[in-house]
């Protein structure tokens, strides 16, 4: 699998250091949300699902990065994909 990352930044031009919260809306949109330490306020950017199929690179875009197999083989299910993106639930360990 291959994907091209989003271009996240805030009003104040500062990219996140780490992503706080992936998730969707009840108006089905990717919710991504993070702190800005520049501002010191919290950022939320929405992205509708329509959008995002239309932003999808095509395999041979040369702006995507390769997702090694082996991520793609033991990382299953919602909880798997946030620990990926850096996101833990309070009781989870450090596996
Ligand atoms: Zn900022």
């Amino acid at each position: 699998m291959k994907f091209r990352q989003f271009a996240l930044c805030c009003d104040c031009g500062l990219a996140p250091t780490r992503i706080r919260q992936v998730g969707l809306s009840t108006d089905h949109q990717l919710v991504i949300h993070w702190w800005c330490m520049g501002c010191r306020k919290a950022m939320y950017v929405m992205k509708d699902f329509a959008e995002c199929w239309e932003d999808c690179p095509t395999p041979d875009d040369f702006s995507v990065t390769s997702v090694p197999a082996e991520n793609l083989e033991c990382h299953r299910g919602d909880v798997n994909f946030l620990h990926r993106l850096g996101i833990r639930y309070p009781g989870d360990g450090e596996s």
